[in-house]
């Protein structure tokens, strides 16, 4: 079925300075848009045309006939996931609940800053940095181009756009400064604990 894009859940001009108002006209307004119109004009008229996002990105995963439509639905659901990773008034340490299983999982949350900060470094050409629940266990894991934690049974959490779109026009070809910004002044550590308490359930 058609999937529609999620209005931006804050003003375009809401994570400057980090994120420009004009790197989000681009990346929400363009290349996001993109892909979620070449995912509902592929996936019109196909048998997987009344499955939601989620099972079509299953269902596609790793058929090379398919990468099309895999490609386009798992950018456009990323990216959603991505907006919503992100807010105004988010970074640094959190509170409550995943406060704590960070510490259990990771030691402490520098050592979690550490390696989220590290994976999204380290991917390679174009992908994404996730926090993930896996089998009850908070991880960090990297995926490249479109691949996304979704198809490998892991719950996602959080998640960092490494696409050079995400950041070039705000850090050029500086990914380890964007990654900090995000990490220090962006992650929606609100949205990271309700995505982990509804895992609980
Ligand atoms: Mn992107």
């Amino acid at each position: 079925m058609a999937y529609s894009q999620p209005a931006l859940p804050y003003a375009d001009n809401a994570l400057a300075p980090h994120i420009s108002t004009e790197t989000i006209g681009f990346h929400y307004g363009k290349h996001h848009a993109t892909y979620i119109k070449k995912y509902n004009d592929m996936v019109a008229g196909t048998p997987l045309d009344d499955q939601n996002i989620e099972d079509v990105i299953v269902a596609t995963a790793n058929n090379p006939e398919k990468a099309g439509l895999f490609n386009n639905g798992a950018q456009a659901w990323n990216h959603s996931f991505y907006w919503n990773s992100l807010s105004p008034n988010g970074g640094g340490k959190p509170s409550g609940e995943i406060a704590g299983k960070i510490d259990t999982d990771f030691g402490n949350y520098d050592a979690f800053k550490e390696e989220l900060a590290n994976a999204a470094a380290t991917q390679f050409g174009s992908g994404w940095a996730w926090l993930v629940l896996d089998k009850g266990q908070l991880k960090v894991v990297k995926t490249a181009n479109a691949q996304t934690p979704l198809t490998s049974g892991m719950i996602p959490i959080l998640t960092i756009d490494v696409w050079e779109h995400a950041y070039y026009l705000d850090f050029q070809n500086r990914r380890p400064d964007y990654v900090a910004a995000v990490i220090d002044d962006l992650l929606n550590w609100d949205f990271a604990s309700q995505n982990f308490l509804n895992a609980q359930v």
